[in-house]
């Protein structure tokens, strides 16, 4: 049959208008730094420099706490809900009219493919704030007592996977439930975060309800460390999030903890294989594999080994690895340099500990952070690429023979975020679920998120669950 080569479809990306240089949004304005520092953030595509960025310092996340205390203490800490959920529907609709510039921006400072930035995140995104708005004026009955009420001023920290996305599951139920936020975006992707501050001035939000300090990870140290947060909350790294669980421990606020993942995704011969096949490709390679929730340990069942392998390689080849900005395309660029040699330097291990590498046949652009989607077989348990977070496009495959072998092997891991099975039976289905040791399990599906949803994890995965009726408990006191 012949194969049609596709024709170049890039999105404009003359509907972003990016400045030069950023400063800090406080208390409802752009303002300068004052210890007068900058960052450059880069498209990874293409290694050219965006825009430079303010780097917070001490007295600049002292102000933005001051002014997220001060609006707490003023005028939004008693406003009634339904005023509140006003301002979360405003949110949400100027999101959505300006769902393009927001999805082109995302792609250019992160290196996401468009179609996912428009179809997935910025969705998303809209959807958190519409469906947190809803809630605003009914926390009375949402199972957390009678009259619950906000903490205060929550210190926000995210990581650069989903930047925008982040910022929606941290901040829709912090405003919801009526407190304040200083949130810091991650150093290599602050762009959307700045455009959402531009969105709060659009929205009339009052001042000091959204703060956005950007910086690097001294930054984000010095605001959880601020004695003027009373909540924290943090999507990243279990590194990172190990040192804030020590930092809060003794004293009084509050934390909720989403760190990383290595999820199981275990297929059995009674699964439909392209459905699997279609599955397990979402599972690793949606957003480079930069996912928590990634299924980047495959669990296949022996006897459906080779056909599974064949359909995967097969399906492999055949994905679009290339400029972000083209609609055509199913995996970008991997978001820094640095993530990209943590993703060479484990799949470099992967080889020595003696696992078979197979790279997808792709052409990857001369310039930018690109790495080829990959699988390794042959992969036992105690290699590094079974156990540790790779954070890139690169699956782990194993095989068990009986569903009890399946659970054991999947609950082996320090982590618990998420996991997929994929079976014809209902009843299997549930008994394996009711086993796994993860905070998400998707059933003949993968990554699937929906605001309505909680999401979270069991051991070093951190501790909370953010979305859902769940998402509003670490964010009232009761
Ligand atoms: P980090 O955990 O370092 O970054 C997450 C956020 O925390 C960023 O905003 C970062 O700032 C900030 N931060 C860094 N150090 C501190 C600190 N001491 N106190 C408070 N905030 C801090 O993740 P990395 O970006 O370094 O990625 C490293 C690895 O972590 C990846 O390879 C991946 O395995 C994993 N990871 C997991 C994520 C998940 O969702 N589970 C998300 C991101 C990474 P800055 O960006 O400026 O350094």
């Amino acid at each position: 049959m012949p194969t049609f080569e596709y024709a170049p479809a890039p999105e404009s990306s003359a509907i972003v208008d990016i400045r030069s240089s950023y400063g800090l949004f406080i208390n409802g304005d752009f303002v300068d730094g004052r210890d007068g520092g900058f960052r450059k953030t880069v498209n990874p595509a293409t290694e050219e420099v965006l825009a430079e960025v303010t780097e917070a310092g001490a007295e600049d996340v002292d102000a933005a706490v001051a002014a997220a205390r001060a609006a707490f203490e003023g005028d939004w800490g008693r406003m009634r809900g339904a005023d509140r959920a006003k301002y979360l529907y405003r949110l949400a609709r100027i999101i959505q009219e300006r769902a393009r510039e927001l999805a082109v921006l995302e792609s250019l400072d992160n290196g996401k493919p468009i179609r996912e930035s428009r179809d997935v995140d910025v969705p998303l995104v809209a959807a958190h704030f519409f469906y947190y708005a809803g809630w605003a004026d009914k926390l009375a009955y949402a199972g957390l007592g009678t009259a619950p009420r906000p903490i205060g001023v929550a210190g926000q920290v995210i990581p650069w996977n989903f930047p925008l996305l982040m910022l929606a599951w941290k901040i829709a139920p912090a405003l919801a439930c009526g407190n304040t936020v200083v949130l810091k975006p991650a150093e290599t992707t602050p762009l959307t975060a700045l455009a959402f501050a531009e969105i709060c001035r659009q929205a009339e939000l009052p001042p000091g309800v959204v703060n956005i300090v950007t910086g690097a990870g001294e930054t984000g140290r010095r605001l959880v460390e601020h004695p003027g947060i009373d909540k924290v909350a943090f999507t990243g790294s279990t590194e990172v999030g190990r040192a804030i669980a020590k930092a809060v421990a003794g004293t009084d606020k509050r934390l909720t903890l989403e760190l990383g993942g290595k999820a199981a995704n275990i297929v059995f011969d009674d699964a439909p294989l392209d459905q699997a096949v279609e599955g397990i490709v979402n599972g690793i390679f949606f957003n480079q594999g930069h996912v928590c929730c990634a299924g980047s340990r495959l669990l296949v069942q022996e006897s459906i080994l080779e056909p599974v392998l064949d359909r995967l390689k097969r399906r492999m080849a055949l994905l679009r690895v290339g400029d972000p900005l083209d609609k055509n395309t199913d995996v970008g660029a991997i978001n820094s340099a640095a993530q990209l040699e943590r993703i060479r330097e484990l799949s470099a291990a992967g080889e020595a500990e003696g696992a078979d590498r197979w790279s997808a046949p792709c052409e990857l652009p001369a310039r930018g952070f690109w790495f080829a989607p990959t699988l390794f077989t042959g992969v036992s348990q105690a290699h590094r690429i079974a156990r540790e977070e790779i954070f890139g496009p690169v699956l782990s495959v194993l095989t068990f023979r009986t569903p009890a072998e399946a659970v054991e092997k999947a609950n082996n891991s320090p982590y618990g975020l998420s996991a997929g099975v994929w079976t014809e039976k209902g009843s299997r289905i549930l008994a394996v679920a009711d086993r796994l040791r993860a905070g998400v399990i998707w059933a003949n599906t993968f990554n699937k998120f929906d605001p309505s949803s909680p999401f979270g994890g069991y051991k070093e995965s951190g501790y909370g669950r953010e979305g859902g009726r769940h998402g509003l408990e670490a964010y009232l006191a009761h």
